[in-house]
């Protein structure tokens, strides 16, 4: 069976899901990154940088996770940081390349008195010309309302995995619990990073349940980080078998398929990764990564050594000025559209790396 390539649907049954797991996986590989190139410029990485803003004694139990104060991790906990502290972090990360800046607290969900610091820290790092991102925990209809008034660009909430397998690692919210936070984000007009982590013990009907839940959401997140578990001493999760790599690859495959309009992220668990999962992770449609030393409290590969992989494939990172992403830019976007233009395939590209929607691309055509 092979998935329309030119469409964006909400309706993915789970036997189509299935099918395309169940696909050689070179066939998955070339679907996969036909749909991509369809939709994106394949070289192009959207990189993001992330901070811990808030670290550790979690209420939340969540087995796979360092920071719950559920488990003894061993993690040095931190106090929700001083916003000064917070600019510097985002100034080093836009002098190192990054265009999205993302800032996590280990919280339930924000207290009223945390919202003002939350909501500052949001204002100037935006006013610094990066695209700002936050994950905070669960959050109330009012609050979205306040963070997208002050300008967040992107609120981040996982699924973890499919529903039938989500009591087996978390019983202090629910599914819905979560899926409620992300219509809340949505209704505000804020951009939804919302993905899973994979290699928890799941089998692939429970990846399968995760990415149908993604990708039937009545709009598809903008981001959707793929994570590989990291295996943290001290948590429930911690001596979990491994997953074979190409089952991870496939799943960014079918991932990018199912959400071709998506930035698909490789994010927690690159560290474990050897280059040559991470450029079958490009290939079947991976086009976006954070870059930094730090993952939130797990290591991520080098920023040094994400350059040179980048040289190696031929990949770049997206410039963070030419990223943009609200209509008010369009005028500039069409003319990067036109400088984009590539004679031999006929595709154009905006200044993200993205195909343009259709009707963008029928006017171009009809002024050359
Ligand atoms: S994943 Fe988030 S909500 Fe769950 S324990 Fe960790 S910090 Fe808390």
């Amino acid at each position: 069976m092979s998935a329309p390539m030119d469409s964006v649907r909400h309706d993915w049954q789970r036997a189509e899901i299935e099918a395309l797991f169940a696909l050689p996986f070179n066939d998955l590989l070339f679907q996969a990154a036909s749909v991509h190139r369809q939709h994106f410029d394949a070289n192009a990485v959207q990189v993001s940088t992330l901070l811990s803003i808030k670290t550790g004694a979690c209420p939340e139990d969540c087995k796979y996770c360092s920071q719950s104060g559920h488990y003894n991790t061993e993690l040095e906990k931190e106090k929700l940081l001083e916003v000064q502290k917070v600019l510097e972090e985002a100034r080093a990360a836009k002098e190192k390349g990054a265009s999205r800046f993302c800032m996590g607290a280990a919280w339930r969900s924000p207290r009223d008195k945390d919202m003002p610091y939350v909501l500052d820290m949001v204002r100037q790092v935006k006013a610094m010309g990066l695209e700002t991102c936050m994950t905070l925990g669960m959050l109330t209809d009012e609050q979205a309302g306040e963070l997208a008034e002050a300008g967040l660009d992107y609120y981040n909430h996982n699924l973890d995995t499919s529903p039938e397998y989500y009591s087996q690692i978390i019983s202090t919210r629910t599914y819905n619990d979560r899926l409620d936070t992300l219509a809340h984000v949505r209704d505000a007009g804020i951009k939804v990073c919302a993905g899973g982590i994979i290699g928890m013990g799941e089998d692939r009907n429970d990846r399968i349940g995760l990415l149908q839940q993604l990708a039937n959401l009545p709009a598809h997140p903008e981001s959707v980080p793929i994570n590989m578990l990291v295996k943290i001493k001290g948590t429930p999760l911690a001596e979990v078998d491994d997953l074979d790599p190409f089952e991870f690859v496939r799943t960014v495959a079918v991932a990018r398929i199912l959400m071709p309009e998506s930035y698909v992220r490789l994010s927690a668990g690159r560290q474990e990764m050897n280059d040559q999962t991470q450029a079958l992770c490009f290939m079947a449609g991976a086009n976006s990564i954070f870059y930094g030393e730090r993952l939130l409290t797990t290591d991520n590969p080098e920023t040094n050594a994400d350059r040179v992989l980048f040289q190696r494939l031929g990949l770049h990172a997206l410039d963070p000025r030419q990223e943009c992403s609200d209509e008010a830019t369009e005028g500039a976007l069409l003319d990067t559209v036109a400088a984009r233009e590539n004679p031999a395939s006929g595709l154009y590209y905006d200044a993200m790396g993205k195909r343009p929607a259709k009707d963008v691309l029928k006017k171009r055509a009809t002024e050359h």
